[in-house]
């Protein structure tokens, strides 16, 4: 497994701009650490904790979960060990206070920031890419009843069991999740950009060619 990459990396993207997708081909060929906070979230409500039981409700919807749960998520997890190799922060910093506290928490460790990606995909069609999105109830495989759709509709090709397509790419909570990236999350791109850092890759393209130019522009140090 090659350890080319090193320091850390941040993934800024709007839902449905494959930044997971990409994050997951980084770590299955470079030992790099995936932290996506979605997926943390995600991990805290299928154990039924308190955190994941608040998260809920803004998730559900298409918010963001409060600054500072997530920044004390993100504190208390670079922190950890196996955070000392480099690692794909995805879906974190999504606000500027998000942004701040990452910078005061990494200059406090002496670590990096090597790049922030941005993925570029335009509006229309993130929109088809998150409602199209099913979830297998079972293995937890994703479908899309465009680009990846199942044999029969409705039923996961590997396990045969019911897909379900997650609360917060419904319609509306898709609508509300954009507009919360537009406001929120966009005007980091900026913040970046000034220090030196963001590297803008157009992901309205095959997750192989995605892939590709990521890993070129992550092979580069940073301008
Ligand atoms: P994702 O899987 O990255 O699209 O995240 C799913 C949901 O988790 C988001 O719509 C938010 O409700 C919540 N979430 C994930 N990361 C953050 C974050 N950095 N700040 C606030 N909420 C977040």
């Amino acid at each position: 497994m090659s350890s080319d990459l090193t320091g850390g990396m941040v993934f800024i993207g709007a839902p449905g701009a494959g930044k997971g997708t990409q994050a997951k081909l980084v770590v299955e060929a470079h030992d790099v650490l995936h932290i996506s906070t979605g997926d943390m979230l995600r991990e805290h409500r299928t154990a039924g904790t308190e955190l994941g039981r608040e998260a809920q409700v803004f998730m559900d919807r298409g918010d963001l979960v409060p600054d500072d749960v997530m920044i004390a998520m993100v504190a208390e997890r670079i922190q950890r060990s196996d955070a000392a190799k480099a690692w794909i922060l995805d879906g974190f910093p999504r606000t500027l206070p998000q942004a701040e506290a990452l910078d005061a928490s990494l200059s406090e460790s002496g670590t990096e920031l090597r790049h922030v990606i941005s993925f570029q995909v335009p509006q229309d069609e993130l929109v088809q890419r998150l409602t199209a999105r099913w979830t297998c109830s079972k293995c937890g495989e994703i479908w899309n009843v465009v680009s990846k759709p199942p044999s029969q509709a409705g039923v996961c090709d590997g396990c045969q069991a019911e897909l379900t397509q997650r609360a917060d790419d419904r319609p509306e909570a898709v609508m509300a999740r954009l507009e919360v990236y537009r406001t929120q999350t966009e005007p980091l791109l900026g913040y970046f950009r000034a220090r030196g850092v963001l590297r803008e890759i157009e992901a309205n393209r095959s997750p192989e060619l995605v892939q590709k130019s990521l890993l070129d522009q992550l092979g580069e140090p940073a301008l």
